[in-house]
């Protein structure tokens, strides 16, 4: 009988371990309380890279994804799911930190040289461009998160699995140790295995079920214009506002890719980064601000993903992490594969939650 896995959240990673363990085989229930991508996937920059590795374990992992990116995007082939690839130009005010970075980040072969502004103009023309040189990282991309959210729900139900919105999950149930299933307000779900995958809410849902799980949260502010016709091909990091233009015309922009401070007043944020950026893309400066999305970023408390079976409690797989558009891919394909066989990936060992305990 094939094993039966509830999914709790439908944000990218969610979708995605959906997505790969309906693929795998496995009878999937996606309990969502919200819509798809309602979390802090719907606020996300969403920029898929490597670029901002903190250890080498990390970075084999943030390339192993932009692989499965290449790879899960012709397996979806759905026009929602295509990734903008094209890379990103970033400066600052240092020079010496873009060399320094460019070393860095060549020698552990990623894709990266140093551009003039003539270059970066014949890139980009639409844009103002830097003063001096500029980073260019040859193979990132960025994808609309909610579409392609959307686009795997769409074919993990394609492959059998059930999704369901507007569900709130009460809390897990569980027995001797192991969690059994999980509680909604209507009635009881069984499960061999529950992946929490919900966000900034899978603290509290594990802590019920005396698991702890570490979390410095954060919150932030992305903003999305109005669509405008096509100007700006790359992402792009420029030392006072972080901007890309999804394939829908919306520029999607921020102090940083991260996001940025919130201040008293978001609106009036909003309106003060739109200059920066309009300063950046002249042909912007009649593009008005469509939304303005404050999102709360599940971030574990070291700054590394949290994946993989919490010790001491079975029946229990957890996905929280920051990063999760870029990660989303490799981490659904590789937690599924654990789910399904229980084959420890050794990309994924070092983000076990036992690291903390
Ligand atoms: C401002 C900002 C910028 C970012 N920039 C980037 C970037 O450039 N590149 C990158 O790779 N990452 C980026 N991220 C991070 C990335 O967006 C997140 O890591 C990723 O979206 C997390 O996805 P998730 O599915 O784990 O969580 P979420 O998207 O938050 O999904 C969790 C889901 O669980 C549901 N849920 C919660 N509790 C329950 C319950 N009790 N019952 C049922 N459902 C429940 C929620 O409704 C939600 O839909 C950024 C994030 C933010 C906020």
């Amino acid at each position: 009988m094939a094993k039966k896995i509830v999914v709790i959240g439908a944000g990218i990673i969610g979708a995605s371990i959906a997505y790969h363990l309906s693929a795998n085989g496995a009878d999937v229930t996606v309990i969502e309380k919200s819509a798809p991508a309602s979390g802090a996937t719907a606020k996300s920059f969403a920029w898929i890279n490597a670029h901002f590795a903190e250890t080498d374990e990390f970075f084999a992992l943030r390339m192993a994804s932009i692989a499965a990116w290449h790879t899960l995007e012709k397996e979806i082939d759905h026009a929602d799911f295509k990734v903008r690839w094209g890379g990103s130009l970033g400066w600052g005010d240092n020079t010496e930190d873009q060399t320094e970075q460019i070393q860095v980040l060549g020698n552990l072969g990623y894709r990266v040289e140093m551009i003039n502004p003539a270059e970066f103009s014949t890139l980009e023309p639409a844009l103002r461009p830097p003063d001096g040189t500029c980073l260019h990282a040859l193979d990132e991309g960025a994808i609309d998160p909610v579409r392609a959210t959307r686009a795997l729900l769409q074919a993990a139900a394609g492959l059998g699995a059930r999704i369901v919105y507007g569900c709130s999950i009460k809390h897990l149930l569980m027995q001797n140790n192991r969690i059994t299933g999980v509680a909604t307000p209507f009635g009881e779900i069984a499960a061999d295995e529950v992946v929490v995958a919900a966000g900034v809410w899978s603290q509290g849902l594990v802590a019920d079920a005396g698991v702890g799980l570490p979390m410095d949260n954060s919150y932030s502010i992305i903003v999305r214009t109005t669509p405008a016709e096509p100007l700006i091909s790359r992402v792009i990091l420029s030392p006072d506002v972080h901007f890309r233009q999804d394939l829908d015309g919306a520029v999607i922009f921020a102090e940083s890719f991260s996001g940025g401070e919130i201040g008293d007043d978001p609106s009036k944020t909003a309106t003060r980064i739109l200059k920066l950026l309009q300063h950046r893309v002249p042909g912007l400066r009649r593009t008005g601000i469509e939304n303005i999305f404050v999102g709360n970023r599940p971030i574990p408390a070291d700054g590394f993903p949290v994946i993989g079976r919490a010790s001491g409690t079975q029946g229990l797989y957890l996905a929280s992490m920051h990063s999760g558009i870029t990660l989303a891919p490799i981490v659904g394909k590789l937690a599924s594969q654990e789910i399904m066989s229980d084959r420890q990936s050794d990309l994924l060992a070092p983000y076990r939650l036992s690291r903390f305990q």
